[in-house]
């Protein structure tokens, strides 16, 4: 049983820093060092999961194991550290909320008058020791999501301010991610908005312990000496954080101005043993080493923003470092895909990703791009929706069912060759309600899927509401289409692959979740290695 000791992430002067990031890499030096770390992200919004965010709002929902629909900082946590996170990794506002107003429902309170303080802080709280109940971990990293000052970040802060009073200083601190900005005309860094953040935690009672830099300029010892002055922290603990090519290169660098050895030396934890980084360093060489180099259309429907993909993205780039490739992706957006402008708009990948997705919009763009994979044997790789339209492509185009469709974009369809699943019918409530998290998987001998994975049952997470409608599997699979990988419990069809085609391969799950630096995912690196040869 192990006894969690805490370090809290806060924000400051600007958004998108990268708090994340900084929480992962100090996460993975730790554990590279032999600690058992996890981390924890709390978003002050009063969604009670991103699950009902459009992803323009805050990019992709993420999703966990156990069907947790999450922030995408928690892929982050995972592609960095390798081991899976939870429901228990990402709490909202709404979900601390709905906890303390349903306690109040039930009379927990006991006639008392339900507040802010403590009974959001408390439930605060309770959240952010319940990671550390299992005993599992040496150090718990929380995040707080927002920028201090804000409004709705104010009762995180004052929660903060509480474990740390209650745990003490070798059992909590707090790192204090800021920006440094160059100011051209003076040709000087300034270090008065990083201050002023501090002041502002310092009114809510919170004095960080380590303040990280986000920087274009080196510090010089003139301006170090004053962050670690005027915001009364150790010289040792001004941490410099310039600006890299690759969110990767982040650990080393942090490991470079020891961000590690002072959280530890602060927390009284030894830091003898040197962070083994080996693995993490050949990932690196390969991806900066490129011996070949292969472009990839991602079509989908989101493309403006690339955070409304980004586990797709990172997984590109486990798949490309495992194959020394450069993998260049290109986003085509949907909308303006057609029948008319596909060969035109597609020519020249050697690979094409249809996206997961909702809703009817961009839908017809999608199929035009599967009908250009498939006739022209390019490399196609389906995701979710993007599986669905492989399936709707190859009945419009090949078994020559004209009306055929999805049931979600087209109810009245004569023939749903995707269809809403039958525990989903019955459903009213949006939030939390597909099917969500793992769900085995057992894969057919002779597959392109079986080769990839390289063994028979897998396991792979969900997060839809349709699924391929097996009253059409016969069909399907007597003109060339069929059924790689099947739910031995349901029976639901989970992959399709396309026979005569070099790389045809739909999934109704999402093989981006699971792909990390250090095991970069099956399916994303076959892909690659089949537009490499396609090239
Ligand atoms: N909209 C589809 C469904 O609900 C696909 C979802 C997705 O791509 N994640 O089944």
């Amino acid at each position: 049983m192990k006894k969690p000791k805490y370090v809290f992430v806060t924000g400051g002067v600007t958004s998108s820093l990268g708090k994340g990031i900084i929480a992962a890499s100090l996460a993975r030096l730790l554990q590279a060092r032999g600690y058992s770390v996890t981390i924890q992200k709390l978003d002050p919004y009063i969604n009670v999961d991103p699950g009902t965010l459009n992803p323009y709002e805050h990019g992709e929902c993420y999703v966990t194991e156990d069907g947790a629909e999450t922030d995408l900082d928690l892929g982050h946590y995972e592609r960095f550290l390798n081991v899976p996170t939870s429901q228990a990794n990402n709490v909202t506002t709404g979900r601390i909320y709905l906890t303390v107003i349903e306690n109040e429902r039930r009379g927990q309170y006991l006639g008392k008058t339900v507040q802010v303080i403590p009974h959001i802080t408390d439930e605060i709280k309770r959240r952010i020791r319940l990671l550390g109940e299992s005993g599992d971990y040496d150090i718990i990293i929380t995040e707080i999501g927002g920028t201090v000052g804000d409004i709705e970040s104010q009762p995180y802060i004052e929660a903060v301010r509480q474990m740390k009073w209650e745990l003490g200083s070798e059992d909590s601190l707090v790192i204090h991610l800021t920006l440094v900005p160059y100011l051209a005309a003076a040709g000087e860094l300034k270090t008065k908005p990083t201050q002023h953040s501090v002041k502002s935690l310092l009114e809510i009672g919170v004095q960080p312990d380590v303040l990280v830099c986000r920087t274009e300029k080196p510090l010089n010892a003139e301006v170090r000496r004053k962050l670690a002055l005027f915001c009364n922290v150790t010289p040792n603990a001004v941490i410099e954080s310039m600006d890299v090519k690759t969110i990767y290169e982040v650990p080393l660098v942090m490991e470079k101005e020891k961000l590690d050895k002072v959280v530890l030396s602060k927390l009284k934890l030894s830091s003898k043993t040197e962070p083994d980084l080996s693995v993490w360093k050949d990932f690196l060489f390969k991806l900066s080493h490129p011996k070949a180099e292969v472009n990839i259309a991602l079509v989908g429907k989101y493309v403006e923003l690339p955070d409304a993909y980004k586990s797709i993205n990172e997984a590109f780039i486990h798949a490309g470092a495992a194959n020394q490739c450069k993998v260049n992706v290109q986003s085509v957006h949907s909308e303006y895909l057609s029948a008319a402008n596909a060969a035109e708009k597609l020519a020249g990948f050697d690979g094409i990703l249809v996206a997961p997705g909702f809703g009817s919009r961009g839908i017809e763009g999608k199929l035009e791009a599967v009908r250009f994979a498939r006739e022209n044997k390019i490399p196609f790789f389906g995701i979710c929706l993007g599986m669905q339209c492989a399936v709707i492509e190859f009945a419009r185009n090949v078994l020559h069912i004209n009306d055929a469709h999805s049931s979600e974009m087209d109810q009245g369809t004569s023939a749903p060759v995707i269809d809403l699943m039958e525990g989903q019918k019955e459903i009213t409530q949006m939030g939390g309600t597909m099917r969500l998290g793992a769900y085995d998987c057992q894969l057919q001998k002779g597959s392109l899927a079986l080769k990839a994975y390289g063994k028979q049952n897998i396991s792979e997470r969900h997060r839809h509401r349709y699924e391929f409608n097996n009253q059409y599997r016969e069909a399907f699979e007597a003109a060339g289409m069929f059924l790689s990988g099947i739910n031995p419990k349901t029976g639901l069809g989970e992959i399709v692959e396309v026979s005569g085609h070099p790389w045809f391969v739909g999934v109704q799950f999402h093989p981006e979740l699971k792909s990390t630096v250090e095991n970069p995912h099956p399916l994303f690196v076959r892909f690659i290695k089949a537009a490499m040869e396609r090239k």
